[in-house]
Formats: C-alpha cells, structure tokens, sequence
C-alpha cells in the first residue's frame, strides 16, 4: 500500500514550487493585486438586496444563497441536458496551509470572497479567478489546540462594502471589500477560555449574528449581535445557565437551571452555536442549533438528571433583541456527541391539507425534524439514517425513547452508538429544492464506541468529555477492526421531508463526502472524500457528470452568472472532526494526494486543467524499539487524550496533519522533547505540553509511536504477500 505523510506545509510547498506545480501563488495579505482585472470588489449588498437574493440568481449573497439556506439555484444552463459539456473554467490555489477547506464563497457582482483554513480571506475575480486581494488575520498557531475539529472556516458574510470573518481566535473581523484591510475587528470570547470560531457569519438588518465552538473543551455557549458598522456588541443569548449565585441573565436561564443538577457552571455547560444560523425575514426570528453539553458524560454533568436545556436544541430568538421565543431539544441530556448545531433550512411544505411553515433539520442524532418554525410545535422526526440509541419518537412532542443500553455513563459499559460523534449528518451543507421538493442531505453511517472516563483531571489541551479514547482507540482485535472500517462509510441521500423518506441514494464506500448545491437544471452537486466532483440528476439520482478535483472535498458548491455564463464554484482541501481523529478509516478512505488548497470553478466548454499532482511519499523508516512494553502501554494511555484528536486514532493521521509514524525525530530522542514538551512547533500548531507532561511522559509517547510504526510495517508486508 502507498503511505503518504507530509511532513511539513514548507516542505510540500516548497517541493512543489520547485517542481512547478504550483499554477498561481497570492500576494500577500493585504496587498491588492496588480492583475487589471476588470472585476470591482465593491459588495455593494445592501438589506434590501438581501431580503430579495432569491431573485438574483446571478449572484450568491449569502452563506445559504438566500436567508431560507436552501442552497439551491434557480440557474439552469447548466442541466441534465447540458452537463456532459461541464469543463474546469479556472482554478486557484488558495495561499492557504493544506488543511481542511470548508468554506462556502460568497459571489457578488462578479466578484468572489472565500475564507480558508487559519481564518485567511480572498477576494478573486469569479470570471477568471484572478487575485484581488488576501486578508491574513493572523491567528497565532498555538491557538489551533482550541480548536476541537481543524483550524476551518465555513465562510464569510458580504454586506454595504464589507466582508465578515470569524477568526479561530475568537475575533470578528470586517474586511473593506474595496482593499482587503480591516476596518473593525472585536473580540466576542474570553480568551482564558477554550473558544474557538469556525462558522460563518450571518448578517440582517444591519446585524453581523455569530457563535463559537468549543462544547468538547469546557465552554459555556452563545450566540451574539453585533453592529455591522461599528462592531459594536447589540445582544448575547447564552445557550446554558451560568453559576446561579450570579443571578440569571434571563428567564430563559432562570427556566433551563431548573432541568440541570450539579455544579455543571464549574465544567462549562457546553452548547456552543457552531454552525447552523437562520433568520426568518418573516417573522424576524433567529434560528440556531446549540452542540452538546461540557463534558459529553451525563453522570458528571448532571449528576442527578435533568434535560439540560438548551443543549442540542434548536433555538428561536428575536433577532432585534435577542430575546428567547421559542426551543426543541432534540436529545434531552444528551451523552454521544450529538449536536443540533446543523443547517437549519426553511420552507414551507403541504402536510395533510395544509402549507406549513417549516425549519428542518438533518441532526447529528440521525433523525430529520420538521417543526413549525413560529412555534417551534413538533411536526414530525425520523431516522435518515441507521440509528440505535432511540427506538422511537413520542408523536407529539418528539421526545426520543432511549435504546436501553444507550446510557454508557450510567452502566460504566461500552456503547457502540449509531451514528458516532461525527454524527448522522454533520456540518457539511445540505441542499432542499423546491422543484422536487427534495432534501439532499450528505449522510454518514458510522458508529463510534462511548466508554465513560472517571477520574482525570480536566486538562487545557485534551478534550474534557468524560470519555475514554484509550478504551476506545480502534481495536486491535482484526474482526472487530475489520467490521468498523468497512461499515464506516457514507452516503448522499434525497429525502422527502413531508413523507419523511428517501426516494433516492447515492451510496459511497467513504465516509465525509462534501455539501451540496442542487439547481433548477434538475442537478445536485456534490464533491467526495475521493476526490470527485459530481453531478446527479435531483429527480433520479442518476449520476451524470464527474471530475477529478485531486484532493478530497468537504466544503459546498454554489453557482453564479457572469455575462451570460453559469459557474460551478467549490472549494477542495480534505479535513475536519473525521479526518484528523478517524485515524485508519480516515487515512484509508480518502483520496491519497498533496490536498493541495483550491478554488474550482466550471462552466460548459471550460477547458483549463489542473497541473499534474506529484505525490510525495515519505518512507516508514521507524528506530528499533527500546522501550518495554510497559513504556508502550503508557505512551497509549498519554497518546490517548492527548495526540489523537488531530494525529488520528491509534497515531494514524488521516490528513495533512503530519503522520507521527513517518517523522524523523522518532529517532531523535531530543528533537522530539523540543516539539513535544518544548513547543518548537507551535506556529503551526503543535504546542508544548511541558505544564502538563514530563519527559518521561513524552518518551512514552515516542515509545508509543514506534510501536505502532512497527505494527503498521508488519501489516503492509503483510498485505504485500
Ligand atoms: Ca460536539
């Protein structure tokens, strides 16, 4: 079997710069281009020009084209009929490190604003791709270890000649779209905790709307306000009650308290607004989804039970004000990860004889609800995917029966939860067309084992969950091995949400294939984790167009229209929650390649084409093993907290996060101290353990990654005979 690991972002840039396959390389931040490009990053995007995006067809003014975050198009030059003509207009590579992309651009006016990895922003001429500007907010490295799930960004927002950015530090950015410098920038966390701000900005009435993450690291969640021209803050909405000796924030608190037992303010709470933000221009509403609590183990959390309200719940708030209306939790004192924090879409559907008025949603959970999105009154809920920890819904209210044995906190027993902690359906965006009336929903099946951790103290650089990865860490038993990496796969599913069932799926052999972008030209588009960019029929499924995109996709398409032209844009670089923790399903199911950064763009009769991708292939080469077996089992148990959530599972890194296996400083005792305990990589990331760990600790660890490097040589010889 072929391995890859890439060592270092410098190293892969530089060899591919020396071998030329490198087509375009940025200016640096800030810097305007000198291109003559005819297209003027004006954003001139004004409320008005909001409320009305649907009639604009040619361009994409907002994260989910139009405030109902459908993500569907009315543009149909491109069609089922048509196609088989889709060619790559243009390509550019984002100076961006090859991490995960999930951004989704935004186009205005001929113009396109893109976020990427670290936060950075560029402006590009969405005719041609030519540079316009770079924003770098600067985000210091060591920030990365706040970040549960990749140092991503899902986007920005554009509003009267300004783009938005939320940086993984917590910052909220406003770009002047005309020169790419900050105009404003506000902190919205508190730095001594573990926040973290991967999700894109919504923007109405002059209001920039934005949450945060970190329910995995011991954060109390909200969702904030703030003036789109000043920067000023206008409102908060904490998701969770804080200390109750401080007294309440609101009723909404004073409410939620009551459904929670313990000292749970000690820990955090959790409930971060990660993702999913919707604002009904209708009934001037703001929808959002809240993550799980802090820490994932009920019995901690909440000793003595209660719902923990408003942990995986969808929320309305006033927008104006903030003030609570209405909320459905999905899962009561909820313990396996599964966030409500999904794209929340709206759209009104014929149930029985009437037109409702809806939110929907593809939760974490497995299940798809559709409630009335006045009241928040439960409509209906089912599983979109396989699921095992309910077996049922209360048909009035929606409550979830719990499976038995789902409880792993309360039995001290390993759960094997279907879905897993990357849930049903995660962030990846969905698509709802009114012309088939269709959902199309990029859907996981993978479970994940839950095993309670008691006992460790809480750390500043490991989750705080409860939750035992060591007990969990991909089992070295070959059948059981076998039977979690094959079933670990995905699929995109068309799901009728009025009869709530599929009428069509597109089954893949991978899990954490792309968003979805689906049009009026009877098309929906979707990249995959092998590097596919693919166009089905929405009526059918039929699978009637591909491209290789090189590196996986995670993030969605959109489409726009410049003089006359229908564009096909998405952004590719593989990356997030799944690829830097599945370890071996990770690393073995995705396409193998430099995941190098990249706009796509296509058009019918586009005929660039990528520059051939060379490979780099780094050896397995690991020191013969000193340690006992008694070190290799310690630097186990360290490795696990510790390293797995971005060098994988078992230190098998399914990304660009480098493959500790394949590092060099295996065999160097004191280089591997000065990163580890050290800090000598933290610009990229990579911070020092030294107020935690020891140097024994840490030539555990080496230990650990030796062995490991020494099992996977066995298995690929193995495989070789
Ligand atoms: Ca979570």
């Amino acid at each position: 079997m072929r391995r890859i690991a890439i060592l270092s972002t410098s190293a892969t840039l530089a060899l591919l710069l020396a071998l030329g396959g490198c087509s375009k390389t940025d200016a640096p931040s800030g810097e305007a281009g000198k291109s003559g490009s005819a297209a003027k990053p004006t954003a001139a995007v004004s409320a008005e020009r909001l409320l009305k995006a649907d009639s604009d067809s040619a361009n994409w003014l907002t994260t989910g084209r139009t405030y109902d975050e459908q993500r569907h198009s009315p543009l149909k030059q491109i069609s089922d009929s048509t196609v088989k003509q889709l060619g790559l207009a243009w390509h550019h590579d984002l100076d961006a490190i090859n991490r995960g992309q999930q951004s989704t651009p935004i186009v205005v006016d001929g113009v396109m604003y893109v976020s990427a990895a670290w936060s950075k922003v560029f402006a590009l001429d969405a005719r041609d791709g030519t540079l316009l500007w770079a924003y770098d907010p600067k985000v210091p490295g060591e920030w990365g270890i706040n970040a549960c799930c990749d140092v991503v960004n899902r986007g920005v927002a554009v509003y009267n000649g300004k783009v938005y950015v939320g940086t993984l530090d917590g910052r909220l950015v406003a770009i002047d779209a005309a020169t790419g410098k900050p105009v404003w920038e506000t902190l919205t966390i508190d730095k001594s905790k573990r926040y973290a701000i991967s999700g894109a900005p919504r923007i109405a009435k002059g209001k920039v709307f934005i949450g945060n993450a970190g329910s995995e690291l011991g954060v109390r969640g909200y969702i904030s306000a703030y003036d789109a021209e000043t920067g000023k803050q206008l409102w908060r909405f904490y998701t969770v009650p804080g200390d109750p000796a401080a007294g309440f924030e609101n009723a909404a608190m004073e409410k939620a308290a009551k459904t929670w037992t313990g000292e749970w303010w000690k820990l955090g709470g959790g409930g971060t607004v990660w993702d999913g933000i919707t604002y009904d221009a209708e009934s001037d509403l703001l929808y959002f989804g809240t993550a799980n609590g802090t820490p994932w183990n009920y019995s901690q959390r909440s000793p003595k039970g209660g719902d923990n309200l408003y942990l995986s719940s969808i929320v309305a708030v006033k927008a104006e004000t903030g003030e609570y209306v209405w909320h459905f939790q999905t899962t009561p004192a909820d313990e396996w990860d599964y966030d409500a924090t999904n794209q929340l879409v709206l759209a009104t559907l014929k149930i029985g004889d009437q037109d409702r008025k809806v939110v929907m949603q593809a939760s974490k959970n497995g299940v798809f609800y559709v409630l009335d999105r006045a009241t928040g009154e439960f409509i209906s809920a089912k599983p979109f995917v396989t699921i095992n920890w309910a077996t049922g819904f209360d048909p009035k209210t929606g409550r979830p029966k719990e499976a038995a044995d789902a409880r792993y906190s309360k039995s001290g027993k390993t759960f094997l939860a279907i879905p897993g902690a990357a849930g049903g359906h995660s962030w990846h965006p969905m698509s709802f067309s009114p012309a088939t009336g269709l959902m199309y929903i990029p859907a996981l099946d993978m479970g994940m084992p839950f095993a309670p951790e008691n006992g460790r103290k809480s750390s500043k650089y490991t989750f705080n969950i409860g939750y035992d990865f060591a007990a969990t860490s991909m089992p070295q038993d070959p059948i059981i091995k076998k039977s979690v990496k094959e079933g670990s796969v995905g699929h995109l599913s068309a799901w009728d949400p009025v009869a709530q069932k599929e009428v069509w799926r597109v089954q893949y052999k991978e899990p954490w294939a792309g968003g979805v972008l689906s049009t009026a030209g009877n098309l929906v588009f979707q990249g995959t984790a092998m590097g596919e960019f693919v166009a089905y029929s929405a009526d059918k499924g039929a699978r009637l167009w591909a491209a290789s995109t090189q590196a996986g996709v995670v993030a969605a398409p959109i489409t726009y229209e410049i003089g006359g032209e229908q564009y096909v844009a998405v952004e590719v670089g593989y990356g997030g929650a799944l690829a830097i923790a599945a370890g071996e399903i990770a690393r073995d199911k995705h396409i193998k390649g430099n995941n190098t950064p990249r706009i796509l763009v296509y058009k019918l009769g586009g005929t660039d084409a990528l520059p051939a991708q060379v490979v780099v292939d780094l050896p397995l080469n690991p020191p013969a093993q000193t340690a006992s077996a008694e070190v290799v089992e310690k630097g186990f148990k360290i490795f696990h907290p510790y390293c797995n959530n971005c060098h994988g599972d078992a230190a098998v890194s399914g990304s660009a996060i480098p493959d500790l296996q394949h590092s060099p400083t295996l065999a160097d005792a004191a280089a591997w101290e000065s990163i580890v305990l050290g800090g000598a990589r933290k610009d990229r990331g990579m911070v020092g353990f030294a107020d935690e760990l020891n140097k024994e600790d840490v030539e555990a660890l080496r230990a650990y990654v030796i062995h490991r490097a020494h099992e996977t040589l066995a298995e690929n010889k193995a495989a070789k005979k």
